[in-house]
């Protein structure tokens, strides 16, 4: 019997008609002869309401107690949707991530999922039944409860599919499917049929919210096709999977961005690459995640190297380096606040030289300064002046002609 998994975000189960109509898409499914598993987020807001109120009991809070929080929002979901299933007569029994056979590392906030046992799951789907699992949640060896981070409930999905072996892992959300840009920002952004699983993960790990970017890798490493469609009407959303092409019609196939991002710049008195190793390492130690890096080293200059960082991470970086100054020999460090990064995504851009020239060009001729550049095979991001983000994705996207895209 064919087997699915179905994921329903935040949105779409932000209120009792919304998890009665959730309801009835999974109903079809069942009377289509399929075996549902269902993955639920919490309701709306729920995890950033359940966060301000950890904040109003104790800014400081231990991330245990954090997890032991935010968890109860899916579980909240879970037990409503089942009972919805339920009231139309269709058998459905709701699970915590723990009960689904979850197991994660012992990391609070942000826990890999290192298995699912799905034996329990499995049963129960045998036997006719609807399982309705809470997402972004498991626990570790020691029994303790972790959650995946922001968004992973379509990383619980894409766990919970490959383990108990389904054809399909279906993330219903409140858009039509994966746009070449945020259709909330682009209004004439078009709609994917289809997107290659690196694209789409260098588009969500480059901001794109839509999907959870572990959701992306975990389906890339099992070829599990993903299928991103809207809860809310009908519509065949968007398929990820290995898209091969003979040539890519479309160089550039979307855009992202992400406002919030801090350059810091080291200066020193003599070219240091030992302490440039140090530098990058004991950010590494201290959990702070760098992202571009750039370094010129001119002659007759005090070298210098550049690097950006997320805004959250400000504070600890500044302390970071002030308390390692010594050891990392540098004359001083300087940063610069209000900036974003733009990202346009493409894997044809591999054979086509001209994408980066033309980028600047179109960014140029809109007077958006460029304050940093890094690329990849399939990528380039910009960072530019926050004030600028909005522009920047209006511009490349008309640019690329990405309103014509399908
Ligand atoms: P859910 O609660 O269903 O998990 P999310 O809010 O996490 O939904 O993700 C859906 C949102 O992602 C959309 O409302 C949209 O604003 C945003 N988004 C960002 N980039 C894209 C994109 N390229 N295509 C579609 N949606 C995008
Ligand atoms: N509820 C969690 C969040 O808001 C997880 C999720 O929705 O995927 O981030
Ligand atoms: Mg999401």
């Amino acid at each position: 019997m064919e087997k699915v998994v179905m994921k329903f975000g935040g949105t779409s189960v932000a209120d009792e008609g919304r998890i009665q109509q959730a309801a009835s898409i999974i109903i079809e499914e069942v009377q289509r002869g399929k075996q549902v598993a269902v993955v639920v987020s919490a309701m709306g807001k729920t995890t950033d309401q359940l966060l301000a109120l950890a904040e109003g009991m104790n800014g400081n809070a231990e991330d245990r107690e954090l997890d032991m929080l935010l968890s109860t929002g899916e579980q909240v979901t879970a037990s409503l949707l089942a009972m919805a299933i339920a009231g139309r007569g269709i058998e459905a029994k709701s699970f915590t991530g723990w009960q689904a056979g979850v197991i994660t590392e012992s990391l609070h906030g942000n826990a890999r999922i290192e298995e699912v046992n799905a034996e329990k799951i499995s049963q129960w789907l045998a036997s006719g039944g609807v399982a309705v699992i809470a997402g972004f949640q498991g626990m570790d060896e020691q029994g303790e409860l972790m959650t995946l981070g922001r968004g992973g409930s379509d990383t619980s999905a894409v766990a919970v599919a490959i383990a108990i072996q389904a054809g399909a892992c279906d993330i219903y959300t409140d858009v039509e499917g994966v746009f070449t840009t945020d259709p909330r920002l682009i209004k004439d952004a078009s709609k994917l049929s289809e997107i290659s699983y690196d694209e789409m993960l260098e588009l969500a790990n480059l901001g794109a919210g839509v999907l959870h970017p572990r959701a992306i890798e975990v389906a890339k490493n099992h070829q599990l096709p993903l299928r991103v469609r809207p809860a809310h009407t009908e519509g065949q959303g968007t398929i990820i999977k290995e898209v091969f092409q003979m040539e890519n019609v479309q160089v550039v196939r979307g855009i992202a961005f992400e406002d919030d991002i801090v350059r810091l710049t080291i200066i020193y008195d003599t070219p240091n690459n030992g302490s440039l190793a140090n530098v990058f390492t004991t950010l590494a130690e201290n959990h702070i995640n760098v992202d571009i890096i750039v370094q010129t080293i001119m002659d007759e200059e005090r070298p210098s190297v550049s690097f950006s960082i997320k805004n959250d991470d400000l504070a600890q970086t500044l302390e970071v380096l002030e308390k390692e100054k010594a050891k990392l020999a540098y004359k001083k460090s300087d940063f610069e606040v209000g900036l974003a990064k733009v990202s346009i995504v493409g894997s044809g851009m591999v054979s086509n030289p001209g994408v980066a020239g033309e980028m600047f060009d179109a960014l140029s001729k809109a007077e958006i300064p460029v304050k940093m550049v890094s690329t990849s095979e399939i990528k380039i991001s910009v960072v530019v002046p926050s004030v600028n983000m909005d522009e920047a994705v209006a511009v490349l996207h008309k640019q690329f002609a990405l309103q014509l895209a399908v």
